[in-house]
């Protein structure tokens, strides 16, 4: 799966979280030790990594049949699993088949009915109806579709009335669809038929061999499958507009819904799926093991893509209904080779247990950035890596909720809980510095002999380590300590002494903070730099390998002396970088004078985290900014730049200072951003990215008359065509100030445009209004009355209702917020949990890190993803209120 990042959420243990922990932390159950051991399974959702292990045990292998009859109009449906079932020897406790919210009609062992109990999460039959070794258990079953996105999701399109559906699972929603057991290393072989509307097309995992006709329905014959686990077993059906191509004798499809279909550009899919598939195959040296390969964008989906066995599903917000600037068409090419890496490396070989969702997810993301560097037009993929992927890992290694990268999984919340930035972001990134370490081409033969040995099965992190190990004739037990099992960022910093303009000694110092002591070994570049012709030009890179605290780089004596130092050249190291003193003189006279980007983007960055590490006053941040990005040319730069300008901006509405002081400079941030959007090249990706800053940042009444111009086409910015989203950016901007005519302008935008996204977008600008009003019919929507609405509207209201500027409103509705916090943490709900959190704003203020304090030491057991959200707000508060001090006392020392 690949993550927005922003819809992170929880499995939820539900009312019965100690029933959860109990049963599997207070029984630890060894491999050697499940057979004696009996555990009984706890009356709540989930499934324990202890009992998973038993079930593993008393099963030797199972493959299902199963049959699904779905319809355009009903609320749920109908299915019939047989899960033909061999045991290990003789079943001495009862047998428990994941289901949950369904409903199940009868049980049958063998064409004979048995007794079963249901209790909406499992079903149990008793041991002395599975005597022998080999048995057809059949359950006929009924489940609601769902509106939520987990399971099979039910679609109604607002535009022509079309339904569609597609299921999602990972990792533990399989059990929405049918009743089995569902968990990854129990793996299986599965044979399907769907009965659905006649217009319909049905997608899963292999491709049908019989359609049949049967008056308004048709009947969907599927042969059986390969082996794989059932979370990334799917089920898509509704009447999809379709592409087709071929990849080298691989059959290709595309679809999307029909009205989202003049907005595809198939040739860039298929191009990018091309270039992907040509990298893989010979890289990992097994052709792609499934027959075919389809992609299914879709609607209301929760993650950015799944890696369903050659039916990968895709977030629609990944098609753009304008055109697309090139990082967002990197964005799709990065995001189809890390679904396609999973083909192999997830699918192929699946990991045991959740405790190593990491392995998969790092390295689909490294394999993803591989792949563009190496074989696509993108030859920046690596500045790429470092803007999006590292900077989220550096992010999430430095909140209070850090943690080891393995690390036990215990339940399958706890492995919902753990889709974060160090399971993606970090791993990846420790990944990417593996090569480097061992060696590029032993790196690609342990991975490879890996997927060899082990395909169609189920493997662990030391199987991965092993053979990386063999291949590279290392041992990596070290390496595992420091990286995977400890967490935290160290930095680093480079200190030198010159003497007559050459280099006498220069040591690069390593440190960890306080709570994560651990200094680590890797491998990193030194590069100098020295002003050349009027250019601040790379003059010397050196590879080093530090450990410890002090490391002294002999091969830097004898050096012109440097006028920049930058202890991480080229990005190598998983490391934060302090840069001395004198680099930071110059970096601030010659930021301009740079001569790479990608080395002015590390540059701007560093400037940024001392900021955001309160050593650097937001104020003279912003005056640096506004006076050295106007001449940026490098887009990436202009990203990041752009990007930390509105983040300043906001700051600037929570941060206690004088009033006018805030107004000058909330202005010029203003000012700049609008003049940049004017001055940036006609139809460049520049003016996108200024156009979007400027609708972060606007609020005074000649910008909001700008923003109405351009809505109502009384003004164009040559080169810039409106497209529908960027006219709702517009549209919500007015209603954040209550400018102008703002509800006639969403009235009217959806009477010319009803789709769905438009439909979401409407939501967000009603709920944005400072009113107090729209914000208690939407908090009451999202708190009350939930099931009323599907999780994508919620999401978008609750991303919208408090922006920075409108603290007021949540202080007035905080106290009902908090209030709805014992009902939402014993909901069964688990992707509303991350909307919820939602809820609670950047709040800079010691009250608001006072209220997140209180609910965090009630004493309350809190769901696992809500008290990592809350965690991290109170943290975020917190380095705000630091930034605020810093801004009135100025700086330190
Ligand atoms: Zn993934």
């Amino acid at each position: 799966m690949i993550k927005t990042g922003k819809f992170a959420a929880a499995l939820l243990c539900s009312a019965i979280l100690t029933a959860c922990s109990q049963e599997s932390s207070n029984q630890p159950v060894t491999e050697s030790s499940a057979a004696a051991v009996a555990i009984s399974r706890a009356d709540a959702p989930g499934l324990s990594e202890a009992y998973a292990k038993l079930r593993k045990q008393q099963i030797a292998a199972v493959d299902y049949e199963l049959s699904v009859t779905l319809d355009k109009n009903g609320k749920q449906f109908s299915g019939l699993v047989v899960a033909n079932t061999k045991f290990n020897g003789a079943l001495k406790q009862p047998l428990t088949i994941d289901f949950a919210g369904g409903s199940v009609e009868s049980v049958s062992v063998d064409g004979a009915e048995v007794p079963f109990k249901y209790n909406g999460h499992f079903i149990t039959i008793q041991p002395e109806h599975l005597q022998g070794g080999e048995h057809a258990i059949a359950v006929n079953y009924q489940h609601p579709y769902s509106t939520d996105g987990s399971g099979l999701h039910r679609f109604e399109d607002p535009e022509d009335g079309n339904v569609y559906m597609y299921t999602d699972f990972e990792p533990y929603d399989a059990n929405r669809l049918f009743p089995h057991f569902d968990q990854p290393n129990l793996k299986a072989h599965y044979t399907l038929n769907v009965t659905a509307p006649q217009d319909w097309i049905v997608v899963s995992s292999v491709r049908e061999n019989k359609i049949e006709k049967d008056g308004a329905v048709n009947h969907w014959h599927f042969p059986q499958s390969a082996k794989f686990s059932s979370y990334i077993f799917s089920l898509h059906a509704g009447p999809f507009h379709v592409w087709e191509d071929d990849a080298d004798g691989i059959p290709l499809r595309l679809m999307a819904r029909k009205t989202l279909a003049q907005y595809v550009k198939p040739e860039d899919w298929f191009t990018f799926t091309k270039q992907s598939f040509a990298f893989f195959q010979p890289y990992f040296e097994i052709d792609y093991p499934f027959k075919k390969y389809d992609q299914v964008i879709v609607p209301d989906f929760n993650a950015g893509a799944m890696e369903n066995v050659a039916a990968v599903t895709f977030n629609e917000t990944y098609v753009s209904r304008g055109k697309k600037t090139q990082a967002q068409r990197m964005r799709l090419a990065n995001v189809i080779a890390h679904e396609m890496a999973h083909m192999w490396f997830g699918d192929l070989v699946t990991m045991n247990w959740w405790d190593d969702l990491w392995l998969n997810e790092s390295f689909a993301t490294y394999m993803a950035n591989l792949s563009l560097a190496e074989n696509s037009e993108f030859d920046n993929a690596w500045e790429n890596f470092y803007l999006g992927t590292k900077q989220w890992a550096y992010h999430s290694d430095q909140l209070p909720t850090t943690h080891a990268i393995q690390l036990p999984v215990k339940n399958t919340y706890e492995a919902f809980a753990n889709f974060d930035g160090i399971t993606y972001g970090k791993g990846g990134s420790i990944l990417k510095q593996l090569p480097y370490y061992l060696g590029k081409e032993e790196f690609r033969k342990g991975v490879s002999n890996y997927l060899k040995d082990l395909s169609y099965q189920n493997s662990t992190l030391s199987d991965f380590m092993g053979h990386l190990g063999k291949a590279a004739g290392k041992n990596l037990d070290q390496w595992q300590q420091q990286w995977l099992y400890q967490a935290g960022l160290n930095t680093i910093q480079a200190s030198f002494q010159c003497e007559n303009n050459k280099v006498t000694s220069l040591t690069l110092t390593q440190s960890a903070p306080e709570e994560y002591p651990t200094l680590r070994e890797q491998r990193t570049q030194i590069g100098f730099y020295n002003m050349k012709n009027g250019s601040m030009v790379l003059n010397k890179a050196i590879p080093v390998l530090y450990k410890g605290e002090k490391t002294q780089v002999t091969d830097a004596v004898g050096l012109p002396c440097p006028q920049i130092v930058y202890p991480n050249e080229g990005d190598w190291a998983f490391a934060k970088v302090n840069l001395d003193p004198v680099s930071v003189e110059n970096m601030s006279k010659h930021i301009n004078d740079i001569e790479k980007p990608f080395t002015r983007l590390m540059l701007w960055q560093s400037l940024y985290d001392s900021v955001y590490d309160a050593k650097l006053p937001l104020d003279e941040y912003i005056s640096f900014a506004l006076s050295n990005a106007g001449s940026e040319r490098d887009i990436n730069v202009v990203r990041l730049v752009s990007s930390h300008l509105g983040r300043a901006y906001s700051y600037l509405n929570q941060v206690a200072i004088d009033n006018a002081k805030r107004d000058e400079l909330q202005l010029a941030i203003e000012n700049f951003a609008w003049t940049q959007l004017q001055q940036a090249a006609p139809g460049s990706d520049a003016q996108k990215t200024w156009f979007s800053t400027f609708t972060a940042v606007a609020h005074t009444d000649a910008a909001l008359a700008h923003a109405k111009q351009l809505l109502q086409g009384e003004m164009t910015i040559e080169g810039l065509p409106l497209d529908p989203d960027m006219r709702w950016s517009l549209i919500t901007l007015q209603n954040q100030y209550l400018y102008g005519d703002y509800e006639q302008a969403i009235t009217r935008e959806l009477a010319k445009d009803n789709s769905d996204r438009s439909q979401l977008n409407a939501i967000a600008a009603e709920a944005v209004r400072p009113q107090a009003e729209s914000k208690t019919k939407w908090l009451e929507n999202i708190l009350q009355h939930r099931d009323n609405f599907k999780l994508s509207q919620l999401k978008y209201a609750a991303y919208s209702l408090f922006p920075t500027e409108q603290s007021e409103f949540f202080e007035a509705n905080a106290e009902r917020i908090i209030a709805a916090l014992d009902e939402v943490n014993r909901s069964d709900a688990p992707e509303f949990v991350g909307t919820y959190a939602r809820l609670f704003p950047l709040n800079c203020s010691e009250k608001g890190v006072q209220q997140l304090s209180e609910i965090l030491h009630s004493g309350k057991q809190l769901n696992p993803l809500l008290e990592k959200a809350l965690k991290n707000r109170r943290y975020e508060n917190q380095r705000c209120l630091n930034m605020a001090a810093m801004l009135s006392n100025g700086r330190e020392g």
